[in-house]
């Protein structure tokens, strides 16, 4: 059994054979999947996608950097509240990514902001996308740590100071396909995450881990991540399967029976 801590299932790529896609996922050994709604439009069809899979799928509900031009603090914290209300188990993705830079960053910093504000007043988990934001992201995730405010670094590709710095803030580091890439060089930050606060996640569709590379991911791949992880670590795939799914349950908030209703 293993958890997809971050799969876009709500994505249209998935929408000729979404329920194929979840059929095929609990067949490959997934516990649960948690689909990221990473704007009010993929939020909302997260949410149902949710509502019809309970305890196998969960949704998530926030701004992604790369829309953070069209932020609007009023709007957009509205609608975040009510899908928490509606059972969202965490706020985002949200973050800052300077790579693309798709959106200014005074926009991206101020959404992201927001968004761990409102993480704060929910009671809610962050998960938190950065890339090439280092500075930036390790002062929010202190300032968010100060507050109790916890949450996931997902699809980690960063350092291992910033890792660190999320893992004293209490935080959890998660990794994609992205591991198993030839081009990979991050072993040590995947070494450097404690047994308790690792995760494992598909981005999919995604970063398809290797042998499957370039093809649309889905959760079903998960397993070739993990076993990455495995060797990384010096431990079996069956144990990162196991502590991965445990940490999600812990973050997420998860039901710990993988069919009861929640
Ligand atoms: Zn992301
Ligand atoms: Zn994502």
């Amino acid at each position: 059994m293993f958890i997809d801590s971050h799969a876009h299932l709500a994505d249209a790529v998935f929408d000729s054979d979404r329920d194929a896609v979840v059929r095929a996922a609990q067949d490959a050994g997934a516990a649960a999947v948690v689909c990221i709604g990473a704007s009010e439009d993929a939020a909302a069809r997260a949410r149902i996608l949710a509502g019809a899979n309970p305890g196998l799928i969960y949704f998530t509900a926030g701004v992604h950097p790369h829309d953070a031009a069209a932020y609007d603090a009023a709007k957009d914290t509205l609608w975040i509240r009510e899908a928490v209300a509606a059972g969202a188990v965490a706020i985002g993705e949200c973050g800052l990514d300077f790579h693309y830079d798709h959106a200014p960053r005074d926009r991206q910093r101020a959404a992201f902001h927001d968004q761990i504000v409102l993480a704060h007043e929910l009671v809610r988990p962050v998960v938190v996308h950065t890339r090439d934001a280092e500075d930036d992201t390790l002062d929010a995730v202190r300032e968010a740590g100060d507050r109790g405010v916890t949450g996931v670094l997902h699809c980690f590709t960063g350092t291992v100071r910033l890792a660190s710095a999320a893992l004293d803030a209490g935080w959890y580091v998660s990794f994609s396909g992205i591991v198993t890439f030839s081009k990979w060089s991050g072993d040590d930050v995947v070494r450097t995450v404690p047994d308790d606060r690792l995760l494992a996640e598909t981005d999919a569709p995604y970063l398809a881990p290797v042998p499957l590379r370039g093809r649309r991911n889905e959760p079903r791949f998960l397993p070739h991540t993990i076993a990455r992880i495995a060797d990384i670590r010096g431990t079996t795939p069956e144990r990162i399967a196991e502590l991965t799914t445990a940490n999600a349950r812990r973050l997420f908030g998860l039901a710990s029976d993988p069919g009861a209703k929640v």
